[in-house]
């Protein structure tokens, strides 16, 4: 009766036998057919298993990534959640302090370019229809210009303390 191999043949095929166990394996597998077939159902299965597991592999690894990427995300993010909100509460403050006064001096300048405009036509206006006002209304655009720049002294000193 012959004396088969067949639970030598895994470890065969992993490498895991002796130079003398892989011959006798070798020599048997020449002559025995049963086991001849076996191992190439095992190759078979082993590639079909290496395929699926190199398959599996590219996700897993993907998974490992991701869930590394948000660990390395969080973990910081966490860190610098403090320090972050006192960030973002200083930027909005100086953001809400800088809209304010810059909106009070654009519509101060603004303003003031208009009633600069509007005096100078007034003015223009006056001067060439009454000659009379000429004196009072040049004195009277310079009381107003005057008015407006010392208002805006003020406020630009109101505004640096
Ligand atoms: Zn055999």
């Amino acid at each position: 009766m012959i004396e088969h191999l067949e639970d030598q043949l895994s470890a065969y095929l992993d490498g895991e036998l002796n130079a003398d166990e892989r011959q006798r394996v070798e020599d048997h597998i020449e002559e025995c057919e049963s086991c001849q077939a076996l191992l190439e159902d095992l190759l078979v299965m082993q590639s079909d298993l290496a395929q699926t597991f190199h398959r599996m592999q590219a996700p897993a690894h993907l998974e490992v990534r991701v869930l590394q990427s948000i660990a390395e995300e969080k973990i910081p993010a966490a860190a610098e959640k403090g320090w972050a909100f006192g960030f973002l509460m200083m930027v909005l403050t100086f953001g809400v302090f800088w809209f304010l006064s810059g909106s009070v001096l654009v519509k101060l300048i603004h303003g003031l370019l208009k009633l600069t405009a509007a005096m100078v036509y007034a003015a223009s206006h006056f001067i060439l229809s009454v000659p009379v006002l000429t004196g009072l209304t040049v004195v009277l655009s310079l009381v107003i210009l005057a008015a407006s720049v010392y208002s805006l002294r003020r406020l630009l000193q109101t505004t640096a303390n």
